[in-house]
């Protein structure tokens, strides 16, 4: 008996053992036949609480955990369709259950919109998308750029721009190489200072030496495209000029030297009458950068003109391709610095040829150090300038129709 009771003690944990394998044996072929059921909507499938036979994910699932100490094993009806979902909004489904628990779950957007195929805007949601122009360079105009090759020779010849003919037939500008080409504006040294200032050949810039450029077709993106209206944004850096001289300085773009400088001489420089009449206006905002803390210039009127600087707001616009970070490098908004910029004085970067270029947005309209906001070489544009500076380069905007340029 004491023998019994001593087998019966060892066998009892022996056979407690045996019960839960069986149990363990069970729940695995019940799990597969859960699993096997999941297509025709099995048990499985309401207990995690979605709908595996719709295609979107469910909001909000039961846990395991709650399922089990539950009194009450909610039964849901069908899911019920509460807002459709559209191209480019949400939609919303619920299913009840008797005890008046609800459960929800997003119908995602779809994502295919209509697109107008001249306005690039969805006519469901109004969702907008680039033109398919977008990023195409084209010339439009012509401006001094490249240094002039060593067998060409200038003549005396003169034409009404003041562009000399060379002996290749091309016209050429004459520069006296400017006394910036050595600076940097991270205060002389480090990363980005150029101990030898350099044309895009390789040739070094002597400052106060003179030199010529060949006046070629300016080169442009292509930003967007409304309606058969592109807006061009130059590719290169094109000239170096402070945005406002006068005294006291002023970072308010309308009435800056820099606004004189590109509605007239540029204009009627870089574009023959022809092309002028080309150009179509388009409304500037003169807001004042309204991410930058220290902002304390004043809003202008919105006017028209037809060549001009993008704004700060602008260069965070995706739809133009650039990244929505004024503070990241983006490659999209580097331009390199062409050679005529590089002996006018624009501050560049030899490894990368890029050079800093003006925006028409004030960050700063203390008399004293009125300020403009810049693209620096890296496309950061978290970055501004003292107004009066004339190491910060040119980058114009225009917009034309696609049929004068070529692309339609
Ligand atoms: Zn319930
Ligand atoms: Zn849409």
């Amino acid at each position: 008996m004491k023998k019994d009771q001593k087998k019966e003690r060892v066998s009892k944990p022996k056979r407690g053992k045996r019960a839960a394998l069986f149990l363990l044996a069970l729940f695995i072929v019940l799990l597969i036949a859960a699993a096997l059921l999941l297509p025709y909507g099995g048990v499985l499938n309401h207990y995690f609480g979605f709908d595996i036979s719709a295609k979107v994910p469910a909001l909000s699932f039961l846990s395991l955990g709650t399922q089990k100490t539950d009194v009450h094993t909610h039964t849901y009806g069908e899911w019920e369709v509460a807002t459709e979902p559209t191209c480019g909004t949400d939609g919303l489904a619920r299913r009840h259950c008797a005890c008046g628990a609800v459960e929800a779950r997003t119908l995602f957007a779809t994502d295919t919109h209509s697109y107008d195929d001249a306005t690039h805007t969805c006519t469901v949601c109004g969702a907008k998308t680039r033109s398919p122009y977008a990023g195409r360079i084209v010339t439009f105009g012509e401006y001094p750029q490249t240094l002039k090759a060593a067998n060409v020779n200038i003549t005396n010849t003169q034409d009404a721009r003041g562009y000399y003919l060379g002996s290749d037939g091309a016209y050429y500008a004459k520069v006296t190489a400017a006394a910036y080409v050595h600076r940097s504006i991270y205060g002389g040294t480090g990363a980005g200072f150029n101990s030898v200032a350099l044309f895009s050949g390789g040739s070094q810039i002597v400052y106060g030496q003179v030199y010529y450029f060949k006046v070629e077709p300016i080169r442009w993106r292509v930003l967007s495209e409304e309606n058969g209206t592109a807006l061009l944004l130059c590719e290169t850096v094109l000239d170096s000029v402070p945005f406002d001289t006068s005294s006291p300085i002023t970072s308010t773009y309308a009435i800056s030297t820099i606004y004189n400088w590109l509605t007239n001489n540029f204009k009627n420089t870089a574009f023959s009458e022809a092309e002028q009449a080309k150009l179509l206006p388009t409304m500037l905002s003169n807001s004042t950068d309204v991410f930058a803390p220290d902002a304390k210039a004043e809003e202008s009127a919105p006017f028209a003109d037809t060549v001009f600087f993008l704004s700060y707001a602008d260069m965070l616009n995706s739809y133009y391709g650039f990244s929505e970070y004024p503070d990241r490098d983006d490659a999209e908004r580097t331009k390199a610095a062409g050679d005529y910029a590089r002996a006018r004085g624009v501050y560049y970067e030899n490894n990368t040829g890029n050079g800093l270029w003006w925006l028409r947005t004030p960050r700063s309209n203390s008399t004293s150090i009125a300020a403009a906001d810049v693209v620096n070489t890296r496309g950061n544009t978290n970055v501004a300038a003292v107004v009066s500076n004339a190491f910060v380069g040119v980058a114009p905007a225009v917009s034309v129709k696609l049929t004068d340029i070529g692309l339609r």
